[in-house]
């Protein structure tokens, strides 16, 4: 294994004060970075102050948007100790993501390593109210300084880090989600089941369109024939329907959520039925008519998950429950922050402790 170098910051940042820490706002004193040169592989894994990078113009990540990255957080836990939740599931992703839009791929083990070495660097930097953590952004872009579509011969990788309150400033509230009848998001064979820049570029105007009217996220069809469910927003869905719970499989189009396969394993560890399979959104609608879609939720790291209490579809509105937080989504939920925080036991092993 490479071993990682440590400049340490000669000129440490104000950190943010008090418990309103908003997303995504806030970066460290210190990243993480590795250079990838073709014939060499990776090299040069370092930790140096938080700073720009310098780009050319001509950098063809500006152009062709070929650029990877991942999500997950650090947790300061109830007994002082620092966890991360899956993170060697953050990387194998990543080489999936690389894999699709030709980026070479990155040691699993080591990314790992590198991850628990900044967070111990910038270890004062972990928040420690309610419901807060610290968000960890690795990051792989083309590097080349050329004019032309192919794929790079360098690219640099990064690891950056946010403290963060919740993704909702609102918590745990529900959520009114509008079905996104133009624009798709991911087709099969496209990069919908990868973390590339360039779907989210792609989801940027519905996501708009629905919070000018009032709505939080889209719920995303698919892109052949806009009939069946796919994601809401930058989050896998899943609904309880007649007491089993149902989430879009992964054809290809959707992206493979840690949050989404953890709220699956934990459900078929409580004895529910977790089912994977295509749901049309006629079935779905058919199912709020007559009251037998109970709960709707979203999974992803920022939010965990995120209750969706009303679905808007056309000119239609379906309250989803009684519009509040469901009971089993209440429960995933309680479960997920209670191993992510060291709250309860972790019988299937998901942390890694920072020591
Ligand atoms: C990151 C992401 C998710 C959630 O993945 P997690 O691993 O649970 O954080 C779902 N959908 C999209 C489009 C995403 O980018």
């Amino acid at each position: 294994m490479q071993t990682i170098t440590i400049t340490r910051t000669q000129n440490p940042k104000e950190k943010p004060q008090g418990d309103k820490l908003p997303f995504g706002v806030y970066t460290t004193d210190h990243m993480f970075l590795m250079d990838y040169t073709e014939g060499q592989g990776w090299h040069d894994a370092r930790i140096v102050p938080y700073a720009p990078f310098q780009i050319d113009p001509s950098c063809m990540v500006l152009h062709y948007a070929q650029e990877i990255f991942e999500g997950m957080k650090a947790y300061y836990g109830v007994d002082g100790k620092v966890r991360l939740f899956r993170p060697s599931e953050n990387f194998k992703r990543m080489n999936f993501s690389a894999e699709r839009l030709v980026i070479p791929a990155v040691d699993v083990d080591f990314c790992v390593e590198a991850v628990k070495t900044l967070v111990d660097v910038d270890r004062d930097w972990i928040p420690t109210a309610p419901n807060t953590s610290l968000y960890i952004r690795p990051f792989v872009f083309a590097t080349d300084n050329h004019i032309g579509v192919h794929a790079s011969h360098s690219y640099l990788f990064a690891i950056i880090l946010s403290p963060v309150g919740p993704y909702y400033p609102t918590g745990l509230d529900p959520v009114k989600i509008m079905i996104e009848q133009e624009d798709v998001r991911a087709v099969r064979g496209g990069t919908g089941f990868t973390k590339c820049g360039g779907n989210y570029a792609a989801s940027l105007r519905a996501g708009d369109r629905a919070e000018k009217k009032g709505y939080s996220q889209v719920l995303w069809l698919d892109g052949v024939e806009q009939k069946y469910i796919e994601e809401v927003g930058s989050m896998n869905v899943l609904f309880k329907i007649n007491g089993e719970v149902v989430t879009p499989a992964l054809l290809g189009s959707i992206l493979p959520g840690i949050t989404r396969k953890s709220c699956l394993e934990l459900l078929r560890s409580w004895g529910v039925p977790a089912i994977e399979r295509r749901i049309s959104v006629d079935e779905l609608i058919a199912c709020a008519k007559d009251g037998s879609l109970e709960e709707a939720f979203g999974s992803g790291t920022a939010a965990v998950v995120s209750p969706i209490g009303e679905l808007i579809y056309g000119e239609d509105e379906y309250v989803i429950g009684n519009g509040g937080i469901g009971e089993l989504t209440q429960k995933l939920y309680d479960n997920l922050t209670g191993i992510q925080w060291g709250r309860i036991p972790d019988p299937f092993g998901w942390t890694v402790v920072v020591e």
